[in-house]
């Protein structure tokens, strides 16, 4: 039997970092950046004001209050503003540059706002209410590392300092196909013996989760001719073919059937749910996985060998979900030499974890109520309540 670790790194070496490509600002949420971004401006990129004010000179307002002339307005966005002259004050707003020669700004709540001669109750120190030049960033810093996840606060510093757009990585496409003559489209009739297809929106939402694109192919019969010529057709130009289905060890496994002797192995691996995989190149050339078609089997291979294999393919600077250790809620047991991936209910506040619908990996119902899985290691057959287990968080 394959180890989890074993089939983990057959994946893993079939898809290579993606390329960068530039994407605009508007595009760019949850991308990973490809290359370092640098500031093209400093940040203020020059002296403004923290206040809707008076700049002054500082110490000719010391013996507060004084009256002193207005000499002009700066509104914010005046781009041409003349220097202070001496023994007069400018009107300012709030980012509005400071002029040449004042050095501080009068809050306007400390003044009686007048426009021809204002009042200034207060005093003001050198520098109050200065947004200094550079204090922020300064032009040819780098804000952004390279690995960087652009979230709603990345893309404000890259817009703030010139970009328009920003390299990152590729997203890789991935051809999501299920397999089953059982299955029939969600919304249509249903015989007795047919279920409805579940495997394909559920990979694609996972696909996608995960930062790479699906191309949803939903399902082929249990045909080789067919199965074959869909591929033919379809997985072309991806980076990634992902079938459900069709690889457990009965008669009519389509994928096995289709897939084995072409540069895909197929392997029992010592997990549960989830123990026949299968991976390699078709003919050498695209790379496909081949998961399980029990929907937990499905997604939880998912989460242990693609998940993390198509965000490392897209620079992210922790593929793998957060793992928290946490006590378990009651006793359980598990099988010898398999590695199981129970699904859970984590408590957080009391840093404990229920398991949810048990073992078996039909059971679509209870994964959609889980928001962790559990790990049970392969040497382990019992664990009592208060154990401690690792747990994969699945909405971090
Ligand atoms: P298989 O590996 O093809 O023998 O499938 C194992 C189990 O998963 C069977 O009960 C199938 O009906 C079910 N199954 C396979 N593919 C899907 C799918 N795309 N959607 C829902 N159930 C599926
Ligand atoms: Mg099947």
């Amino acid at each position: 039997m394959t180890t989890v670790e074993e089939h983990r790194a057959v994946v893993a070496s079939l898809l290579a970092p993606m390329p960068a490509e530039e994407v605009a600002l508007y595009d760019a949420r949850g991308r990973v950046l490809a290359a370092d971004v640098v500031a093209a401006t400093a940040l203020p990129s020059f002296d403004n004001s923290a206040m809707d004010g008076y700049a002054v000179r500082a110490a000719e307002v010391a013996g507060a209050p004084v009256a002193l002339p207005v000499a002009f307005d700066i509104p914010a966005g005046r781009t041409d503003v003349p220097p202070l002259p001496e023994g007069a004050v400018a009107r300012i707003m709030t980012g509005a540059p400071v002029p040449e020669g004042a050095d501080a700004i009068v809050p306007v709540e400390q003044t009686d706002g007048g426009t021809e001669v204002v009042a200034l109750k207060a005093a003001a120190e050198v520098g109050t209410y200065v947004r200094r030049a550079g204090e922020d960033v300064a032009a040819g810093d780098v804000v952004l590392a390279a690995g960087t996840v652009l979230g709603p606060a990345q893309i404000g510093v890259a817009a703030a300092t010139g970009h328009a757009r920003v390299p990152v990585r590729r997203r890789p496409v991935v051809l999501v196909l299920s397999t089953g003559s059982e299955l029939v489209a969600p919304g249509a009739p249903l015989q007795h013996g047919q279920i409805y297809e579940s495997n394909g929106p559920m990979l694609a939402a996972a696909v996608e989760d995960a930062g790479a694109r699906a191309q949803l192919l939903r399902f082929v019969p249990d045909d080789v001719e067919q199965f074959l010529a869909v591929l033919a057709e379809r997985a072309v130009g991806v980076d990634l073919v992902l079938t459900s289905g069709g690889v457990s060890a009965g008669a009519y496994e389509v994928v096995k059937d289709a897939l084995a002797g072409r540069g895909v192995t197929f392997d029992k691996v010592a997990m549960q749910p989830g123990g026949p995989q299968g991976a390699g190149r078709l003919d050498g050339g695209v790379p496909v996985v081949t998961l399980p078609g029990n929907p937990v089997s499905s997604l939880v291979s998912f989460e242990v060998f693609v998940r993390p294999v198509l965000r490392a393919a897209l620079g992210h600077p922790h593929p793998e979900r957060p793992v928290v250790v946490a006590r378990l809620a009651q006793r359980l047991t598990s099988p010898s030499g398999r590695r199981q991936f129970r699904r859970g209910v984590l408590d957080a506040r009391e840093g404990t974890v229920a398991e949810i619908g048990g073992p078996p990996s039909h059971l679509l119902g209870s994964l959609a109520k889980a928001d962790c899985l559990f790990v049970v290691p392969e040497d382990v057959t019992e664990l009592v309540a208060g154990s401690e287990v690792a747990v994969w968080l699945l909405d971090g």
